[in-house]
């Protein structure tokens, strides 16, 4: 290929479809600590997706947009978004997407507190992975499982997943998570006070290390201080920590700094450099103040109110205590606040929503048959081609319109005439089977769309129709009189056409079929 029509591939919009579809993959296989590397892509993605009418792109670059706002701190809006894709992908069984979505949920209730929801959503998560996702992909969603799983206390389990992870993770070459995968392991460890268990998975990172160079983010070196904390070996809590301090480390979390500086302070207070300590908790509290982190805030008051202690400065350290509990006290209202609004802006949209979705689902039907109307047709083809076209699939179309309807109407009556319309319509729903679809256009004129059928299978299928019609059991309705219809078609065999070129072309062969004598199709 020459360079010159090379540079005109974007324009194809075959090739770009493909080119939007690995730029959908490479940003959700991207590492979890360059999240803010995401956020415009997606963005610019969405866009040039919905002006190709590709749905389920669009739905996968909000997913990421909603991933990025979960991971900056605004959780009410990721969540939001995330609720309004994971609606999308149970109406189109798109699998891939709800194992994402479900991820991205599990993400958002943890961060709101609320553990059992994160853990269904984590479960879900796995569930609906299909097999051919990436092991590193599969491993995240396991991850997060686990960490659900130790939320709600369920430690055993948790580490059963957390170790197939790593197992996946290693076998990807996907050191981030690898290393991710026995920080939160560690982290738990820790918590549960199993010191040894916590040496063991340390000493895996380290060895991780050794081996790939991989550099170790600000909060996986918390952890590695906390549990030489635990061990009391507080020069190794000075070593890990500096160069975090020293800003030599890309802190991937909002809060790792003060986290890291925090745990500085009260390694040194039990090593009994009081003087250092002060420093670093003073350190602490800056960063909070700046940054707004009120949670570990009231951890600096906590740490103040020993340090005061530990110092002999019992009446300030009483007075810090109280502080700390004041802090403590309204964090929690504040924290149960933020979940409050978090959670009611989900249920407003899920709300808003259901009742938008009502409004348009009425707009789109025809009231005596139910099925669509001209107005859903007018919306939905004219997508339907630009996406076929991208894709250079077929496009069929056909008119299918009843005969001498007239006579009916005026040999029996009105209401016959509908009962007659509205049994045509439950046999032309019946052979709109797959991904085709019926409308009615207005009268005794309906309109059959199929996507991806070719002319040859249109014909085939439209005969078979208009077999079925009138060979159906009309007797108890309209007595003597047949019910038949004519039916014009057209195809555009790449998808390339406007939608009021297939409806003239459709109608001109509809005519043609009229004219030779009614009852018979009419394609080409
Ligand atoms: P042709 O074979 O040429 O299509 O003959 P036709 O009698 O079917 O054609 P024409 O378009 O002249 O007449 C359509 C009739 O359909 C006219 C109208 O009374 C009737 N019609 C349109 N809408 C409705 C409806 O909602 N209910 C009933 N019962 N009749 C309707
Ligand atoms: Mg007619
Ligand atoms: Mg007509």
């Amino acid at each position: 290929m020459t360079t010159e029509t090379a540079s005109r591939v974007p324009t194809e919009p075959h090739h770009e479809l493909d080119a939007l579809e690995s730029a959908a993959a490479e940003l959700e296989g991207r590492p979890l600590s360059a999240f803010r590397t995401v956020g415009e892509p997606a963005r610019e993605l969405r866009e040039r997706a919905a002006e190709l009418g590709a749905e389920g792109l669009v739905q996968r670059a909000t997913l990421l947009q909603a991933g990025v706002l979960l991971r900056e701190g605004r959780t009410g809006e990721g969540g939001q978004l995330a609720h309004q894709v994971r609606v999308w992908a149970e109406q189109h069984e798109d699998h891939y997407l709800l194992a994402r979505t479900h991820r991205e949920l599990s993400v958002f209730y943890r961060h709101v507190g609320d553990f059992s929801d994160s853990l269904a959503h984590a479960l879900q998560g796995v569930a609906f992975l299909t097999d051919d996702v990436p092991p590193s992909l599969r491993a995240r969603h396991l991850m997060t499982l686990s960490v659900s799983l130790d939320d709600t206390g369920s430690h055993a389990d948790g580490k059963v997943r957390a170790q197939e992870a790593l197992m996946l993770a290693v076998e990807a070459g996907d050191h981030e998570v690898t290393s991710s995968v026995l920080n939160n392991m560690a982290y738990t460890a820790v918590e549960i006070g199993d010191e040894p268990e916590a040496r063991m998975l340390v000493g895996q990172m380290r060895e991780l290390q050794a081996r790939t160079g991989y550099r170790f983010t600000a909060n996986e070196l918390d952890t590695m201080a906390q549990v030489e904390l635990m061990g009391g070996r507080y020069g190794a809590v000075e070593e890990l920590l500096s160069p975090v301090l020293a800003d030599l480390v890309a802190a991937n979390e909002g809060d790792a700094v003060a986290e890291c500086q925090l745990t500085l302070s009260q390694a040194r207070r039990l090593a009994g450099r009081y003087e250092a300590a002060q420093e670093a908790l003073d350190a602490t509290r800056a960063v909070c103040t700046e940054r707004g982190l009120a949670g570990i805030g009231a951890r600096v008051r906590q740490e103040q109110a020993a340090l005061y202690a530990d110092t002999g400065r019992f009446a300030e350290a009483y007075e810090e205590h109280r502080a700390f509990h004041a802090a403590a006290t309204a964090l929690q209202s504040v924290q149960r606040d933020a979940r409050a609004r978090a959670l009611q802006a989900v249920f407003e949209a899920n709300e808003a929503r259901r009742a938008s979705e009502h409004f348009r689902e009425m707009a789109h039907r025809d009231a005596l048959t139910g099925l669509y109307n001209r107005r859903y047709v007018n919306e939905r083809v004219p997508a339907l081609l630009m996406e076929s076209a991208a894709r250079r699939r077929p496009v069929s179309l056909a008119i299918v319109d009843l005969d001498h309807f007239k006579r009916v109407n005026d040999t029996l009556s009105h209401a016959t005439g509908d009962t007659v319309l509205q049994h045509v319509a439950e046999l032309l729903e019946e052979a709109a089977s797959g991904s085709a679809f019926a409308a009615r256009m207005g009268g005794e004129e309906f309109l059959l769309v199929y996507p991806g059928v070719d002319a040859e299978e249109a014909a085939t299928r439209c005969e078979r129709l208009r077999l079925r019609i009138r060979a159906h059991g009309w007797e108890p309705i309209t007595g003597t009189l047949a019910v038949t219809t004519s039916i014009g078609i057209t195809t555009a065999p790449e998808g390339r056409s406007t939608f009021s070129a297939m409806l003239s072309a459709a109608d001109r062969n509809l005519y043609a079929a009229k004219r030779s004598g009614r009852d018979r199709v009419v394609s080409g």
